[in-house]
């Protein structure tokens, strides 16, 4: 029985409030904070649990620290943006509180994901006796738990891993993102990097697709390959691996639209100077798209997210590839939200509950593929991602 705040009223703080509300016994006390407090109670008014609500802007350490000395929460869930994840991760430092987050920490002036900066805070947490699980949604997430679970079980060594992120769903909007704008636009605009032979490799932005054909009838989609958070870690963890990709789906729309957006600069990070006032063109731009919190009731069809991993078992090769089908209609019919915040905020819940439960807590700075992936695996199943895994599916993959 624990209390725990989760810091983000967005999409996918929405589906973590909604997922710890509805497992009573672990979480025992819920606390929503963002930096809008009427966002965190239309969310708990959704609720048939008392959520308690609160005020916070995540960028001020000063603020937090107040915050978590009036709730004192065994742990903060941090759903907001990767920008404030450092000033979160030292405000539990100074008060003593374990940290788990979904992205890893990006400067706000650059367009840069990397863990350096979080893997740095290793000997703080140590020394203090608290935990940080690092990266606990989908992809980054379950992905990265998909990963240990097969090459614990169904390998002696991976050699080649291809992680492969559709999403089949229709909002029914000419061109919106599926999480917030800023972030999915940074990410995707950004130059592609895989690795490759010990190192990683740098190419231009969606450079390299490929056709892909779903299981159980999700359907055949273009995926892209593009640089990704996870694959820092996992060829860190994992360091047989020759190879690893991610690919994720876009459809021609998505891109002729993005493709416009970028050459007229409406994705930048610098601030410009508009009628005597500095604005920045991306910030700008997500105010005139959909609200991804909007597009839940729209979404119709499917996610489909796993990986394929390559490797020997017995000194024979073999391939296993592990996914899970999400409906975006169904995750909208059980928490008011699409399936791309529900993937993520369902493994966030499950990671905190592995660190309530003491299953995975230790302290430390920890990629989420560091942990035994069976509890995390058996709760997939329990708590609304259940996964499945093909040995040998027959993909002939680039
Ligand atoms: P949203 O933009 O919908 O929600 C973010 C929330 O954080 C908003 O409520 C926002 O407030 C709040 N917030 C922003 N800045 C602050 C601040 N300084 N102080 C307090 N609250 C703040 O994003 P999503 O819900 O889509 O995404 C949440 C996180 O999940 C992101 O870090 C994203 O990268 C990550 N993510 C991870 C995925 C994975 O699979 N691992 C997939 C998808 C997302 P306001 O409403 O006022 O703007």
């Amino acid at each position: 029985m624990s209390k725990v705040l989760i810091i983000g009223a967005g999409g996918v703080g929405g589906v973590v409030t909604h997922k710890c509300a509805q497992v009573a016994d672990v979480f025992s006390e819920i606390v929503l904070a963002s930096r809008n407090e009427d966002k965190c109670k239309a969310i708990a008014a959704q609720i048939d649990r008392p959520i308690r609500t609160a005020q916070v802007d995540a960028d001020n350490v000063a603020e937090l620290v107040a915050l978590l000395e009036k709730e004192k929460p065994f742990m903060v869930i941090n759903v907001a943006l990767p920008y404030q994840d450092l000033t979160i991760m030292d405000a539990c430092l100074e008060t003593g509180v374990h940290y788990l987050d979904t992205a890893n920490y990006e400067p706000p002036d650059t367009a840069k994901f990397e863990y350096k900066w979080q893997w740095a805070y290793q000997d703080k947490f140590k020394q203090a006796g608290l935990m940080a699980l690092l990266g606990s949604g989908f992809d980054p997430g379950a992905t990265n738990v998909f990963t240990a679970y097969t090459a614990k079980h169904y390998f002696d060594e991976i050699h080649y891993l291809d992680i492969i992120d559709v999403n089949g769903g229709d909002h029914g909007y000419k061109f919106a993102t599926n999480f917030n704008p800023e972030i999915n636009i940074r990410e995707v605009s950004a130059p592609c990097r895989h690795f490759e032979d010990g190192q990683f490799v740098t190419t231009g932005p969606m450079s390299l697709q490929q056709r892909f054909t779903c299981p159980d009838g999700v359907g055949s989609y273009d995926i892209y390959r593009m640089y990704h958070e996870e694959l820092e870690s996992l060829t860190k963890h994992y360091p047989t691996l020759k190879k690893a990709q991610f690919w994720m789906s876009f459809s021609e729309n998505y891109l002729k639209h993005l493709e416009v957006l970028v050459n007229v600069g409406m994705t930048g990070i610098e601030p410009v100077e508009f009628q005597g006032q500095q604005i920045v063109p991306i910030q700008f731009l997500k105010s005139l798209l959909p609200d991804p919190a909007s597009l839940g009731p729209r979404t119709k069809g499917k996610t489909c997210i796993g990986t394929v991993l390559r490797g020997l078992k017995d000194g024979q090769e073999k391939t296993v590839y592990t996914y899970n089908i999400c409906d975006h209609e169904a995750c909208y019919a059980e928490v008011k939200s699409q399936a791309i915040s529900y993937t993520t905020g369902v493994p966030a819940m499950i990671g905190a509950k592995m660190m309530i439960e003491g299953k995975w807590m230790q302290a430390g700075v920890w990629n989420i593929e560091q942990l035994d992936p069976d509890p995390f695996m058996d709760d997939m199943n329990r708590y609304g991602l259940p996964w499945h895994a093909i040995e040998n599916p027959g993909f002939d993959l680039v």
